[in-house]
């Protein structure tokens, strides 16, 4: 069956008020479009636990902190509404700021900063404080979405880590819906997939990898024993500067309990989060130290991980 492709959020609502009302469960996954595996995992993911599985497609001005990312953030819908019609996905929809808050936009085109919604504790720190404004601009449209699609469940990556803290925040005021949060998917170099690694340069995309290296290093210390905050950081930082990359924050914060600044009690199920600049790009990439690193032992050579420090 084809997929319904929607060129407005007034459309998708009805299109799910049908599905609900034949009694069908939603999944809903939210993206920015320029498809890849790792958001095709989540609708993936969607449909198995899902009646029907729709997802949307929408570059939010209001979440993009630099006006150059906005223009040259990659966009693809006929290959995204193929790439989700070949997995199964029943609807795909799209609009424009002005139809997702139809009326509430001021002359200049923008939305009052008063109608921005406060993101919550987990927009604190690490791309809270490097990205001004953009949790509160992923709160507000995240919202309007899922008032668009009132979706029984809603699949986030956990690749953007303090995105799924916001959005978990937003449902709970809500009531609603569901947030599953999916694994990261990379490369077989590593790498995490995301949209904008298109824009990096051959030689860009290998030095990248060091992202997912400098978190497996942490990851392998972690296991075998080492807790120092700092060493482990110093971890991640020592396969960065290698690479030469951008540094913006490499940091550890405990999973379950988030703090704008590093923990100061013992760690118990710490993340490692990651984020540097490549040329133009940014990218960011996270892990949480107690599951099976992106790349195994074998790959650090000259490091010692089987013994105990
Ligand atoms: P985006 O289009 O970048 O806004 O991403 C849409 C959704 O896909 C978000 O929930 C992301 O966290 C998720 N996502 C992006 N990249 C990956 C990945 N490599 N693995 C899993 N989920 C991802």
């Amino acid at each position: 069956m084809r997929i319904n492709e929607l060129q407005s959020p007034a459309a998708a609502s009805s299109w799910c008020a049908q599905q609900r009302a034949s009694g069908k469960s939603v999944g809903f996954v939210p993206t920015m479009g320029a498809l890849h595996a790792g958001h095709l995992s989540l609708v993936e993911r969607a449909l198995s636990e899902n009646d029907v599985a729709c997802v949307s497609v929408f570059v939010n001005p209001l979440q993009f902190d630099e006006a150059t990312d906005l223009e040259t953030y990659p966009r693809d819908w006929e290959g995204d509404a193929k790439r989700l019609g070949s997995v199964g996905c029943q609807m795909v929809f799209t609009g424009s700021l002005a139809q997702f808050f139809e009326g509430e936009l001021e002359s200049d085109g923008a939305l009052a900063p008063e109608r921005l919604l406060a993101p919550g504790r987990g927009a604190l720190g690490l791309e809270g404080a490097c990205r001004t404004g953009h949790f509160e601009g992923v709160a507000t449209i995240v919202d309007r979405l899922f008032e668009v699609v009132h979706p029984d469940r809603a699949y986030f990556g956990q690749k953007d880590f303090q995105q799924t803290l916001v959005v978990e925040e937003v449902a709970r005021r809500r009531g609603a819906p569901q947030i599953v949060v999916c694994p990261i998917s990379r490369e077989e170099s590593g790498l995490a997939r995301s949209s904008r690694n298109e824009r990096l340069r051959p030689q860009e995309r290998e030095r990248a990898v060091c992202l997912s290296r400098g978190l497996s290093r942490a990851s392998h210390r972690w296991q075998h024993g080492l807790r120092d905050l700092r060493s482990l950081e110093a971890e991640i930082l020592a396969e960065l500067e290698v690479a030469g990359v951008q540094v913006e924050y490499a940091a550890i914060r405990e999973r379950s309990a988030w703090s704008p600044e590093s923990p100061v009690e013992d760690l118990h199920d710490p993340v490692a989060l990651v984020a540097a600049r490549l040329g133009q790009v940014r990218l960011i990439d996270n892990h949480l130290l107690g599951e099976v690193p992106p790349h195994p032992a074998s790959a650090f050579k000259g490091l010692e991980f089987s013994s105990r420090p």
